[in-house]
């Protein structure tokens, strides 16, 4: 007999004030804010929120260098607001849902737009567009309520401005996106609810830097080789 397999160590994520993270799921809103649903083609007012994941696994912390992503000539950079959960349930309700909220954190939901264009177009899932290695930059977790509707959400790309908006513009805001997802699947503890993003998506090349930042919490930011 061999010995069973044992997967590699999650990378080290880690809250503002240096304490190790660990996920449990990484949940995903599409289309959740209007500008971006506009620039992607669909009606802001039509849907109602949905959701895809990518293993906890793609997450990785804020600063390092990777490598570029494999298979794409389209890799693309979608600033969002995460929260953590430190409570789960089913079933809940909008007014109940902020209080599962452990903290929040600035992400970048890295997306190889190349690919989702392939699997919208034939029907099929996104999860090679969105769920790859490293396809989660997640800035330091900060322990509390999450930064008020004001909040300015940026990213830029080697400094020029790509993204801008307001965490208000949510379509649906977090509480819902929460209530939503909870009539979908039981919430638990660990799970990470990345919640949409603004208008102005696009590419990022090897080489360059791409930063996400929202008012109050620390930066998301990778660079690639
Ligand atoms: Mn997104």
């Amino acid at each position: 007999m061999t010995d069973l397999p044992h997967p590699p160590a999650p990378a080290a994520l880690r809250t503002e004030d240096g304490r190790p993270l660990q996920l449990h799921r990484i949940f995903c809103v599409g289309r959740n804010y209007a500008d971006h649903a506009r620039e992607m083609g669909h009606d802001p007012e039509a849907e109602p929120p949905f959701f895809f994941m990518k293993p906890a696994s793609a997450a990785v912390p804020s600063d390092l260098t990777l490598p570029f992503p494999a298979a794409t000539g389209q890799l693309e950079h979608e600033a969002e607001l995460a929260v953590l959960l430190g409570a789960g349930g089913a079933d809940i309700e909008p007014a109940q849902a902020e209080a599962l909220i452990w903290g929040c954190a600035a992400a970048n939901d890295l997306t190889r737009r190349d690919l989702q264009a392939q699997a919208k177009a034939a029907r099929r899932p996104w999860d090679m567009a969105k769920g790859f290695d490293a396809s989660c930059i997640l800035g330091p977790l900060r322990e509390g309520p999450m930064p008020g509707p004001e909040a300015r959400i940026t990213c830029d790309v080697d400094g020029i401005p790509r993204q801008e908006g307001a965490l208000g513009q949510m379509i649906w805001p977090v509480s819902h996106v929460i209530a939503h997802l909870s009539r979908l699947v039981t919430l638990q503890p660990g799970d990470l609810i990345l919640t949409g993003t603004p208008a102005g998506v696009g590419p990022i090349a090897p080489g360059q830097s791409c930063r996400v930042t929202i008012e109050g919490l620390e930066e998301a930011t990778v660079t690639y080789a």
